[in-house]
């Protein structure tokens, strides 16, 4: 089960998936269970960036009525390795900071997954990393990364507290995807206000690890730099909310 305030966030993201999806040329269907598994690992890495490896269930395509509503006029078929399959589970596969998160040992095929990836332990088909108290938006390390990525490259930015060691770090360019609202301190009715409260921020849930959460994003992008747009789905492959798309679509109809 994922936690209620969790499912509010998807569902308004997936609005925004819907609203916005012209933007993207292809679309990636991922688990709301995985996702929550993503955010709490996360902050269990803390102060690292962990690097996750995703897998699609090649049995599994996206349920068809999902993905043409989501699909813009201008799409693009075979885009990536992976395509038009629900991703299935996600295996974290390093950790450390902006840098290093990237660089694999290199046997770590032989010595990690051999075992619980079987016949198939080549490479996953996608990844996604963590950035902790940044927006989610592609550094040059991260370009260069996904240029290996057969699938598609995501990043999970969070913002938390305690914030510990990571201050929240916002003097980046570029296009984000919050999921949810953007956290903004909340207006303080006393006259004095202290350090303190001019850090209040609007809390969306609280992590098993006892973190805060303020602010989460997620994003998706193909190496030659396209956005890829994310639907968070459920164990049917619907997305969150799925019934307020389809009543748009039927009164536009
Ligand atoms: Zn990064």
């Amino acid at each position: 089960m994922v936690e209620p305030w969790l499912v509010d966030l998807m569902t308004s993201y997936n609005e925004e998936s819907y609203s916005g999806r012209e933007a993207y040329t292809a679309q990636v269907h991922l688990p709301g269970k995985v996702f929550a598994d993503l955010v709490w690992w996360a902050l269990q890495a803390l102060p690292d960036e962990i690097l996750v490896g995703l897998d699609v269930d090649a049995e599994i395509p996206h349920v068809e009525e999902v993905d043409e509503r989501f699909s813009a006029k201008e799409s693009t078929y075979n885009l990536f390795q992976g395509q038009g399959y629900r991703i299935k589970e996600a295996h974290i596969v390093n950790r450390g900071d902006s840098y290093s998160v990237h660089h694999l040992p290199e046997d770590w095929t032989d010595d990690m997954f051999s075992s619980s990836r079987g016949s198939r332990a080549g490479r996953f088909t996608h990844w996604l990393h963590t950035h902790p108290n940044a927006p989610a938006i592609p550094s040059g390390a991260d370009a260069d990364a996904a240029q290996e990525t057969p699938g598609i490259d995501m990043i999970l930015g969070l913002r938390f507290s305690p914030e510990g060691p990571l201050p929240w770090f916002d003097d980046v360019e570029g296009q984000r995807r919050r999921v949810g609202q953007e956290a903004v301190p909340e207006p303080t009715k006393a006259r004095r206000r202290s350090f303190f409260q001019r850090q209040k921020l609007p809390v969306l849930g609280v992590a098993p690890s006892g973190h805060k959460i303020h602010e989460i994003q997620l994003i998706a992008f193909h190496k030659n730099g396209l956005g890829i747009n994310v639907l968070l789905v459920d164990e049917d492959g619907y997305p969150y909310g799925w019934e307020r798309f389809s009543v748009q679509a039927n009164n536009a109809a």
